[in-house]
């Protein structure tokens, strides 16, 4: 995966790009959490789940199926004084949709590890992108402080901080000229 910190940073963008005006605390609470969320599925280690197992780690929880559910359910849960399928209640699944399948996607750009079973509950293969440049973050604290964490956390900032840093000043500029 790529760290907790950038797939939280990649919601952070998401939910200031997102064209739905006020938006309430819960919004950027869930944009927090939410692509990070699928690595909860690493308990799957810690009770002796074989890594290919349909439930463990970057199985079913890291597939776009399971972001659209899981939109759905946020939706039903702390949306529900919205309008079911107005313009902004069907924006706001899209978007719960797109940051969690945004997990599984950026995790396909990492150099380690199993595939993600995409597709799953359809189709459990596990899928890479065939370019892959994230370095893959460990898992666990300890040898996050190592070589390995600062060689991610670089391979990180190049390929997700710097294009959204980009991404959020030119908007602003854009913003500002019309
Ligand atoms: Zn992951």
């Amino acid at each position: 995966m790529p760290t907790v910190i950038t797939h939280s940073i990649v919601g952070l963008i998401a939910g200031k790009i997102m064209p739905v005006k006020n938006l309430p605390r819960r919004f950027w609470v869930l944009s927090l959490i939410l692509p990070v969320l699928p690595d909860a599925d690493i308990i799957s280690f810690y009770i002796g789940l074989p890594y290919e197992n349909f439930w463990a780690h970057r199985g079913f929880f890291h597939s776009i199926p399971f972001a659209f559910i899981l939109a759905l359910t946020v939706m039903f849960l702390f949306f529900r004084r919205e309008k079911y399928f107005s313009r902004r209640w069907n924006s706001l699944l899209i978007y719960f949709f797109v940051l969690t399948a945004s997990h599984g996607l950026f995790d396909a750009l990492t150099n380690g590890g199993l595939g993600i079973a995409l597709f799953s509950p359809f189709e459990n293969s596990r899928y890479f992108f065939p370019f892959r440049p994230i370095e893959v973050s460990p898992i666990g604290v300890k040898a996050f402080f190592s070589l390995w964490g600062i060689r991610v956390i670089l391979s990180e900032m190049l390929w997700f901080w710097l294009p959204g840093i980009i991404l959020l000043l030119s908007m602003r500029v854009f913003r500002r000229r019309y």
